[in-house]
């Protein structure tokens, strides 16, 4: 979804109250076809075009809001990655983290990010998998697939996942059950 005519005339008249240069039809025609192919919204558009006279004040063109408004997404995205680094980091230096890099590990940690991030996640063919038992880590049919933390004072306890593991996938799609 991307702005409708009537949020373009309003960030065009953002932009006239600053360098006071009129806009017309043809402006707004185009700079909703910008709008619509860089996947801007409102509330960024009218950011980039008050951060623009702010901090540049030269001519503004529809490039100049899309630039904008994707280093500001990409600076939003670091400043998620680095929390969760740092949260990562704290819960190392705690010292109560499992240390192993065991793929089932990698995966949770993974996951962690992606779910911060808001990927999309695993199909749910992975969800039907769950009524067979995983040849992986020997979860019976119906209880979640899980990791085993190898080191720390939690050692030898089950960790549940969020997926299922690739071989139990595989048990489900060849009908073993
Ligand atoms: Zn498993």
């Amino acid at each position: 979804m991307s702005l409708t005519q009537n949020e373009i005339v309003g960030v065009l008249k953002v932009a006239t109250a600053y360098d006071g240069r009129q806009r017309g039809e043809a402006d707004v025609a185009a700079w909703l076809d910008s709008a619509a192919r860089a996947g801007w919204t409102y509330p960024e558009a009218l950011e980039a075009v008050k951060d623009h006279f702010a901090f540049d004040g030269s001519w503004i063109g529809p490039a100049v809001v899309t630039k904008r408004i994707q280093a500001r997404r990409d600076a939003a995205e670091r400043a998620r990655l680095a929390e969760l680094c740092a949260a990562k980091r704290a819960e190392l230096e705690s010292g109560d983290a499992d240390h192993t890099a065991d793929p089932d590990r990698v995966r949770s940690v993974v996951e962690a990010v992606a779910d911060r991030l808001g990927w999309q996640r695993k199909p749910k063919r992975t969800h039907a998998a769950l009524a067979v038992a995983c040849p992986h880590c020997q979860a019976a049919p119906g209880r979640p697939c899980a990791r085993v933390i190898r080191r720390g004072h939690r050692a030898g306890e089950f960790v549940p996942l969020s997926t299922v593991h690739d071989s139990r996938v595989g048990a489900f799609q060849n009908g073993d059950r």
